[in-house]
């Protein structure tokens, strides 16, 4: 039997379309074609010495180039460690340090342009290389070889527990943390996603998520072209654009986060509504208001789903119906074992708070040069932490309840802070509303709120207070609120609760 690798796991027989680009110069390529890129391009990358385990920085936007130098880098034994393009220099000299980087895939134009990215990985002695695609196949353009200098290698064949991908968390709450994925992590991940939305070849998954963190990664491309559909990859979301392009390539489904939605809500919707086989939502909580406009607004089973990159994305999600879907919650653990755990490691009981540990194939064995984690993130029996409070209700459905770290303490009284931006959220005027741990002498800590009002609506502090006493208990009131006109937010558009914090207490000074 074939070894458990991404080479394996692609549908190279499937005789749909495998990849959409539909930004100008548009690329549609067939299974057979991608896979014959993929093999020139792993070709190209061992002539010029990429070898097993080197690490390749992929500094591209969400293209063919990226996704066929992926696929290339995993199946030449290296690690694929794509990164946000939009980074600053200092950002990618952090990355591209972290992994000793052997190569940079940039921009075609970006060398000439002499590109953060390219300063950054020169700092680093690592190659440099533009990427483009010039019709007809995938070309390594070397500008610097760097500490790849006179060297060559085979062409490699990858093996299950080789590390495929790099990727570090967002950094929500800290300093990111290198996290390595195997091919048998990213596998499984892909088998449960398949199974979970049961992918066939027949569908064609709208891509807008950043190639760059597991989301877009996992659900919105590894998965799909695992079950041999189609996938349809813009350059990046946009409002105007999403309905045309979804509509033209006759895309069935899509994967987001919460921002997305929201704004896509806040936009004319395509008429008619096109039939969309399930909605999916991840990586931020997803406000039960926002699941029923969604659902009601296009008429599609909308699925939240819940995931970390150390468990290559997904550990839960909603079933498609007629399993039942419950607003509010992330649904069941899908190939993943789901428990929730006091600080010991037991299971607390149904219903009682605790954190959210998870078991499976799909599960990193640790972060990279990072051993003090590594100790704290495994209970002995295997679990690992997520770091997110939750619980369970008696179908097994999980509620995250905070992260452990954001949860807000008051004199010993937990608040959850996603609790109370739901209740806030559903408040007439209010748009957005993130809450967070501020300072208090007596209690420690108490609960600060920043809210963005609907554009065109009065509200004010004791409006805002007296409205929410009635909908929450008196000790969860928030003792500081504060006005504001956007919220922080990371590149996938999760809620930065520290910088949000951070933003409105300076303001204040
Ligand atoms: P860091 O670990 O560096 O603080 P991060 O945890 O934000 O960053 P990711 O791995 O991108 O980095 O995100 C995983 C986290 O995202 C989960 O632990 C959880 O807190 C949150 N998350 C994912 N999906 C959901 C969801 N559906 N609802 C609520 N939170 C979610
Ligand atoms: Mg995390």
């Amino acid at each position: 039997m074939a070894p458990a690798t991404l080479e394996s796991a692609f549908s190279k027989d499937s005789t749909s379309t495998a990849v959409i680009v539909p930004s100008k110069p548009a690329v549609t390529v067939s299974y057979q074609k991608l896979s014959a890129d993929v093999k020139a391009f792993q070709q190209q990358l061992a002539k010029h010495g990429v070898s097993a385990g080197a690490a390749v920085s992929i500094a591209l936007p969400n293209t063919y180039e990226f996704i066929v130098s992926f696929i290339a880098a995993a199946w030449q034994r290296a690690i694929a460690a794509p990164l946000n393009p939009a980074y600053k220099q200092s950002e990618f000299e952090f990355y591209i340090d972290d992994l000793s980087s052997a190569i940079a895939l940039v921009p075609r134009g970006a060398f000439g342009k002499d590109a953060a990215a390219v300063r950054a990985a020169r700092k680093y002695n690592a190659a440099i290389a533009e990427v483009y695609y010039n019709g007809s196949e995938v070309v390594l353009d070397i500008k610097e070889a760097g500490k790849l200098a006179g060297k060559t290698e085979a062409v490699l064949t990858a093996q299950p527990e080789d590390v495929a991908l790099v990727l570090h968390t967002s950094g929500t709450t800290g300093r990111p943390k290198a996290v390595p994925l195997t091919h048998r992590n990213l596998l499984r991940t892909m088998k449960n996603i398949q199974a979970t939305y049961e992918l066939t070849a027949k569908d064609r998954t709208y891509l807008v998520m950043p190639l760059f963190h597991v989301h877009g990664l996992l659900a919105g491309f590894l998965a799909p072209l695992a079950s041999g559909g189609s996938v349809v990859v813009p350059l990046k979301f946009s409002a105007s654009e999403f309905w045309v392009d979804f509509v033209e390539h006759k895309a069935n489904w899509y994967t987001a986060v919460p921002t997305i939605h929201q704004i896509l809500l806040r936009n004319p919707l395509p008429s008619p509504v096109p039939q969309i086989r399930f909605i999916r939502s991840c990586s931020s909580p997803l406000s039960p208001k926002t699941f029923h406009e969604l659902e009601k607004a296009l008429n599609a089973p909308v699925l939240e789903a819940y995931a970390m990159t150390e468990a290559a994305h997904q550990m839960t999600s909603n079933p498609l119906p007629p399993g039942k879907r419950q607003p509010g919650s992330v649904g069941i653990g899908q190939g993943v074992e789901i428990k929730i755990l006091d600080d010991s490691g037991n299971e607390v009981a149904q219903g009682k708070e605790g954190e959210i540990c998870i078991k499976g194939e799909n599960v990193t064995k640790g972060y990279l040069n990072n051993p003090a984690a590594n100790e704290t993130s495994f209970h002995k029996n295997g679990f690992f932490r997520t770091g997110d409070q939750g619980k369970k209700d008696p179908d097994g459905y999980v509620i995250i309840t905070g992260r452990i770290k954001e949860l807000i303490n008051k004199g010993g009284e937990k608040i959850s802070p996603i609790e109370l931006d739901n209740v806030i959220a559903q408040h007439p005027a209010v748009s957005e509303a993130v809450s967070f741990a501020v300072e208090d002498e007596i209690y420690g800590q108490d609960v600060g709120l920043s809210v963005v009002v609907k554009a065109g609506q009065k509200l004010n502090a004791d409006e805002l207070r007296g409205w929410l006493t009635e909908r929450v208990a008196k000790f969860k009131l928030p003792k500081k609120i504060f006005f504001t006109d956007i919220m922080p937010k990371t590149a996938t558009g999760k809620i930065q609760r520290r910088l949000v914090a951070e933003a409105m207490l300076k303001k204040e000074q």
